[in-house]
């Protein structure tokens, strides 16, 4: 008895257990259950790490107080949530050598010379981002230029627009190269210089990343997610590879952000898992929801599908990726499976056909569903009203309309815009909305997608007034696009997305109000620290804490 108290009591000197903590001084913002603002100033976070009180006005804590923190006076927001990014991809090209900006050859091969020095264990080296236009003689690069410096190892650098890409001798060796080649159609091979469809002849030689080459991407894109403010993200294409490597982290108590994956279509679907949904593992960080699919491509190349011709190319509708059949049955597939369904649809032929898709299963399968159109960019107005009676969600992203406006003007021409990026027409029509990003299309930072939602304009401010004014949303819509309705378009409202009794404490701190910030300012607000689950898992630079006085 006497020896079960010792032990007792030195396994608590050990570990001091800490039963709860005080979150106070912080300016807290949210979006409440009924759509408006909600402020508090303090949060009391239990052992779990799950929050048991939201302090507003003069109420005191409930319990006892182990640990306060003190928030400094600083806004403190809900960990924002993603709604549809890529993780891995983000991870693998963040880890690529980053050329673009330089300014001559000669900076690229110095670049390149170092990055090869401190990634020895690297068996390709890849880097992106070079434009030949900002160099003075402006010359594209060639293979011999590349093998000044790097000779030992396949080297692939792809030019800034992605339609180019510069190989050295190694890599063309790889991909079996001589001087009888010949380039697909639609490709041009140059002195090393793959163009276009070329481009596959190399791009298909690149090894499959090793398990520890996975590790270490997923490591990346954590690292990013939390010191952009995420606390949360949906993974838009989960291979088999990637659910292990997330279950590898998660396993190792190295999953820091929550992951909600939807397989990379239906053979992935088959495979992850035995083929099931996974549910909720590892404390609630990693759940594989549903199946992503595809029903067309992107309205930049002309492959997303329109009702009508491309206004800058009238002989073309776009590409479709999926027949009705195909679609009708993959997606009964996957909902009989328990997955949720969310398709890849820009163009507006592309979203009717899945909502007539949508709308037809659902005399199968009715109930909550919540299937979701990703993108939802280019919709035909008298759509619009479809997607609420049948419950489904548009999952879209801010900051492609700011990146997108010229050219689906271009694309569209003036008479079809109305129901591009159409998200109040979205809101009012009843329907649920989601927010994301498409990283690393576009960055993970979604500041600057809350403040593009608010304003139809880019960071710069860009145009005057906004592109579609009326399409703009409220600053407690956009911000409940990130958090509560980014979590219930997963099924995980009940588990964060707001910070309220039960659900997980995941907070960030940021440099400035966000809810009275200008677009952008709100644009460029910082984040100073990311807390999932109660714990601090990243804080800012020294910079970015010196601004706290602020
Ligand atoms: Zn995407």
């Amino acid at each position: 008895m006497r020896k079960a108290l010792l032990a007792a009591v030195a396994m608590l000197l050990s570990s001091p257990a800490i039963a709860t903590t005080l979150i106070e001084n912080a300016r807290g913002v949210q979006v409440g259950p009924d759509g408006k603002l909600d402020r508090f100033r303090g949060l009391v976070v239990n052992d779990q790490g799950k929050v048991v009180q939201v302090l507003r006005g003069p109420a005191a804590p409930v319990m006892p107080i182990d640990r306060r923190i003190d928030a400094g006076g600083r806004t403190l927001l809900p960990g924002l949530i993603d709604a549809h990014g890529h993780v891995m991809a983000l991870g693998f090209s963040a880890l690529q050598l980053d050329l673009t900006g330089v300014r001559s050859l000669e900076e690229m091969q110095q670049r390149l010379k170092a990055y090869a020095a401190a990634n020895p264990q690297a068996r390709w080296i890849l880097g992106r981002g070079w434009n030949q236009e900002l160099w003075p003689d402006r010359k594209f690069p060639a293979a011999a230029d590349i093998d000044a410096v790097v000779a030992d190892r396949p080297v692939w650098l792809g030019r800034v627009d992605g339609h180019a890409a510069i190989a050295n001798s190694a890599a063309m060796q790889a991909a079996g190269f001589s001087v009888n080649t010949i380039a697909p159609q639609g490709g041009r091979i140059e002195n090393g210089l793959f163009v276009d469809a070329a481009m596959v002849l190399v791009e298909s030689k690149i090894p499959a990343p090793t398990a520890a080459e996975q590790d270490q991407a997923l490591a990346k894109a954590q690292e990013l997610m939390l010191a952009n403010g995420l606390t949360a993200t949906a993974d838009m294409g989960t291979s088999p590879e990637d659910w292990a490597a997330m279950n590898r982290a998660a396993s190792g108590k190295k999953l820091n952000v929550r992951i909600l994956s939807y397989a990379g279509g239906i053979p992935s679907m088959r495979v992850i898992n035995g083929g099931k949904p996974s549910g909720w593992l590892h404390a609630d960080r990693l759940n594989l929801v549903g199946v992503k699919m595809y029903a067309d491509g992107a309205l930049g190349s002309r492959g997303a599908v329109l009702k009508r011709p491309y206004a800058d190319k009238p002989d073309t509708h776009g590409l479709s990726l999926i027949s009705d059949a195909q679609l009708s049955s993959q997606a009964d597939e996957a909902a009989r499976t328990g997955h949720q369904l969310a398709v890849h649809a820009i163009g507006d032929g592309a979203n009717a056909q899945v909502l007539s898709a949508y709308e037809k299963l659902r005399r199968s399968y009715p109930g909550d569903r919540r299937w979701r159109i990703e993108h939802f960019q280019i919709a035909d107005p008298a759509d619009i009203p479809r997607l609420a009676p049948a419950g489904i969600i548009a999952s879209m992203q801010p900051v492609h309309q700011t990146s997108d406006r010229l050219m689906a003007e271009q694309r569209l021409g003036p008479d079809r815009l109305a129901g591009a990026y159409a998200w109040q027409s979205v809101i009012r029509s009843g329907a649920r909305i989601a927010f994301g990003s498409d990283f690393p299309v576009e960055s993970p930072n979604p500041f600057p997608g809350l403040a593009a939602a608010i304003s139809r304009q880019d960071i710069n401010g860009q145009p005057p007034g906004g592109w579609m004014p009326e399409e703009r949303v409220s600053f407690e819509q956009a911000l409940s696009g990130f958090t509560r309705d980014a979590a219930y378009a997963g099924f995980a409202e009940q588990k964060f997305g707001a910070l309220e009794p039960g659900k997980w404490a995941d907070f960030i701190l940021v440099d400035r109000d966000v809810s009275a910030a200008d677009p952008q300012a709100l644009a460029r607000t910082q984040v100073l620290e990311t807390w999932v689950a109660g714990k601090k898992v990243w804080s800012g630079s020294a910079s970015a804490a010196g601004e706290r006085g602020q």
